[in-house]
């Protein structure tokens, strides 16, 4: 058994109250116990975080930057024992979940660079006054995370908010809370100061809503579904404090006839299949002009065949989903679908068979859905891929943005002109042309609109959403 994950509190004398299981999803077993952190454990996190966090603010910025950088070595020295242990509690691959450790630690390492470069301005307002502008750090910060990318999510928002001087009190989610414990250790491994980073583990209803609810969190960072999301934004609504909310989505891959078509075909296999599906960004729409509809359906349910199955430990092409109730949520939009033909999968693997203890789903691809049906309209997060056809442009784009949601799309064209009119006409907070994603995305400014969210993470961007700026007038002679 592992041993139990502590709420990583500064000085915490509190004493574990109550647990839960932590589950494996390749199997059911339970793999241990989790404490089960409530408001009184959220409330100690804060205070020490509230404590640590002027001094730290204080600290010079190359000081901060290098403990960052030792972080990163410590998340590198590490890898292969956080990917495991993210493989497990995700599910994930094992080589996905070694590729999410080296993401986490060039989090750390490029914050810590471009910190170091972040300045205010200067406002020539004439020869008697003198304005210039401050960033500041809000102070403590709350974040809380989905299960989907547990260490690279904790990372993301751990290295932004702390190279700009603020202090994290972050709440991994209910399934995965392991590698954002060992996070938090190794923070303080690498030199920064007890209760600059707090990790809270816990159910979201407890831990969760107490962290959105406390007075002295300044500032809220939130991954996860869109009811949720909309529960953190009215928490942060009655104590007026800013949030960013990344929200998923139901990002299109828009493919015309001019398109490199197996380079196409590879993208969108990887793009859905990566982390079985269960990807915020994942292109789990493919919009296809109807020339080439055939061969692109084709091409792409080869790869779907061919794709191998198993724990995430033995480091197959696709793990397990997270929990059994995803795999439940999967099957209701598969099973649900009143429109369209499935070309491949549809079902769970066979029920006499090795994985049938798990919470697996086979790739599924689903030809010439309505574009209202919920499979095509909601986020599934499950290896589901859906086809709307059209016939021109316009056709293309308003299928393109006809969801809720905002996030990524990509576009597979040789035409230049038309990629750009196009990037510029979807509605999406990144758009890709002829690729999809890019190596870790760590530089990218990432973020929705619509029901995707707003704010911004990754990036120097992220540096601002972090701080606030200050105005300073100083009236001369
Ligand atoms: P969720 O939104 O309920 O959970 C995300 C995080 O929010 C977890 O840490 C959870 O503990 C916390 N949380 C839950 N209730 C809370 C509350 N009242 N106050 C504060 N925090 C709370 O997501 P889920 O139920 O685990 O997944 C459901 C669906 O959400 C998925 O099927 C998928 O469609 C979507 N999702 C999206 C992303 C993404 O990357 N954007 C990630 C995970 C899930």
């Amino acid at each position: 058994m592992p041993e139990l994950t502590l709420p990583l509190v500064a000085g915490s004398s509190l004493a574990v109250r109550d647990t839960y299981d932590n589950v494996d999803p390749a199997d059911g077993s339970v793999l241990g116990q989790v404490a089960r952190g409530g408001a009184e454990e959220v409330d100690e996190a804060v205070r020490a975080a509230a404590q640590a966090q002027p001094a730290w603010a204080a600290t010079p910025t190359e000081q901060r930057a290098d403990a960052l950088t030792r972080l990163a070595d410590l998340v590198d020295r590490d890898r292969e024992q956080l990917a495991h242990t993210e493989s497990q509690d995700t599910g994930k691959p094992l080589s996905q979940a070694r590729a999410d450790a080296t993401v986490a630690a060039r989090y750390f390492r490029y914050y810590g660079r471009v910190v170091e470069a972040a300045y205010g301005d200067t406002i020539p307002l004439g020869p008697d006054t003198h304005v210039y502008t401050r960033r500041e750090p809000y102070g403590v910060v709350g974040s809380i995370v989905a299960w989907n990318y547990p260490l690279q999510l904790a990372s993301r928002s751990i290295a932004a908010a702390t190279a700009t001087g603020n202090a994290v009190v972050l709440k991994p989610a209910d399934e995965t809370p392991r590698t954002a414990v060992a996070l938090a250790a190794l923070a303080m491994e690498a030199g920064l100061p007890a209760g600059v980073v707090n990790v809270v583990p816990g159910l979201g209803a407890e831990a969760g809503a107490a962290l959105t609810a406390h007075p002295q969190v300044a500032h809220l960072g939130f991954v996860g579904s869109t009811q949720t999301g909309r529960q953190v934004a009215h928490a942060a609504a009655e104590r007026v404090v800013p949030a960013v909310l990344e929200l998923g989505g139901k990002s299109a891959h828009v493919v015309f006839p001019d398109a490199d078509l197996d380079a196409a075909a590879e993208a969108i296999t990887r793009s859905i299949l990566q982390n079985a599906g269960q990807t915020c960004s994942a292109g789990s729409r493919l919009v296809v002009h109807e020339d080439i509809r055939a061969e692109l359906v084709a091409a792409v349910a080869e790869r779907f065949g061919a794709t191998t199955l198993g724990p995430g430990l033995d480091d197959p092409d696709l793990g397990p989903l997270v929990s059994r109730r995803q795999q439940d949520r999967v099957r209701g939009y598969v099973e649900g679908v009143a429109s369209g033909e499935v070309v491949v999968g549809g079902t769970a693997p066979p029920q006499d068979g090795d994985l049938a203890a798990g919470a697996f789903w086979l790739p599924t691809l689903v030809d010439g859905v309505d574009p209202r049906d919920p499979i095509a309209q909601e986020e599934v997060f499950g290896p589901v891929l859906v086809t709307l056809p059209f016939e021109d442009e316009a056709q293309a784009l308003e299928l393109a943005n006809g969801t809720a949601y905002g996030l990524i799309a990509a576009l597979w064209t040789r035409d230049l002109s038309r990629a750009h009119r196009l990037a510029g006409a979807l509605e999406a907070g990144q758009v890709f042309v002829n690729t999809f994603g890019a190596g870790g995305g760590v530089e990218l400014p990432f973020g929705g609109v619509k029901a995707s969210g707003y704010g911004r993470e990754k990036g120097v961007e992220a540096l601002a959403g972090f701080t606030h700026t200050k105005t300073v007038v100083v009236r001369l002679g």
